[in-house]
């Protein structure tokens, strides 16, 4: 795949649009803890849209899903990641799309001062990586912040619409902590071994901490499977029959549940956002080993 140079770097903030294009990484973990990794596997880079999925089962664990879906669904939009648009019931469609992942981020410890907020959640993201390397760039933070006119538009037509959960927080909080999730970095040796405690159930596999409850762990891999590559998601379903999700810095997970977590990185994206590499990455493995979900049939 290290031939493969179609794609486009995301440009709407700097940060984004200054990564590498030829950077190429990719980090396995097994469920049993064994690893190996490839090309640029140390680079950090930042979660993004990746950050919707961690999100969403940290707070299932923590208030339970029914609560969580009390406010958003479990459909596939069929609509572009942040297009301004509700489900028939007023609620955004599921947790992987920005209105969503925004509504996910006003209601984790949302009675908590910010500071607290943030800490609780990059000390989760350490504790389902094991530990290795979550950092925080505040670059693409202020960038993110200075280019969010879509995302506050969205926050004020679900404000409107009453999709927000009864809280003091004001949609300016709400929205820097989500901007502040998307600026977590990992690299990809880390980022795999968060893949891997989804596959294990929860359990990071390199310190045996029990992370996440069991049904936010099934019910994040049943969303990433639908709904987490974008509007590629249906076909990513049918071609590699995995539950995944991607990011516009370029980053990719893919689990296999029961077996491993992976982590693929590369800038370049295809035109719905997926990193293109990742994607023929995937369809690469699919056609070496048996790991679609129904392959086995
Ligand atoms: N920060 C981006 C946004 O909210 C994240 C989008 C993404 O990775 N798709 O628009």
């Amino acid at each position: 795949c290290k031939t493969v140079t179609t794609g486009d770097v995301a440009t709407y903030i700097p940060q984004l649009a200054r990564q590498d294009p030829n950077k190429w990484g990719v980090s396995i973990c097994t469920v049993d803890g064994q690893r190996v990794s490839f090309g640029d596997s140390t680079t950090p880079f930042c979660f993004q849209s990746v950050s919707k999925a961690f999100n969403y089962a940290i707070l299932a664990s923590d208030i339970g899903a029914d609560e969580v879906h009390s406010y958003v669904g479990q459909e596939p939009s069929g609509r572009f990641f942040n297009e301004i648009c509700l489900d028939g019931n007023n609620k955004p469609h599921n947790p992987m799309v920005n209105s969503g992942a925004i509504i996910v981020t006003s209601l984790l410890k949302n009675e908590w001062q910010m500071a607290d907020r943030f800490d609780y959640i990059l000390n989760e993201y350490k504790k389902l990586a094991g530990d290795e390397f979550i950092g925080f760039n505040n670059a693409t933070f202020l960038s993110e912040r200075d280019t969010a006119d879509r995302n506050f538009a969205l926050a004020y037509f679900m404000k409107e619409c009453k999709c927000f959960p009864e809280s003091k927080q004001s949609l300016q909080d709400t929205l820097d902590f989500y901007f502040q999730l998307c600026s977590l970095e990992a690299n990809c040796e880390s980022l795999a071994v968060m893949a891997a405690t989804l596959a294990n159930g929860g359990v990071c596999p390199l310190t045996g901490v029990k992370c996440l409850a069991n049904r936010p762990c099934r019910d994040v891999l049943s969303l990433m499977y639908s709904c987490g590559m974008y509007d590629y998601s249906g076909q990513f379903a049918f071609h590699v029959g995995l539950p995944a999700k991607s990011g516009v810095s370029g980053a990719m997970i893919v689990v296999i549940p029961n077996l491993m977590g992976i982590c693929m990185w590369s800038p370049p994206l295809d035109k719905m956002g997926n990193t293109v590499r990742g994607v023929e990455f995937c369809k690469e493995m699919i056609n070496k080993f048996k790991f679609h979900n129904y392959d086995t049939l």
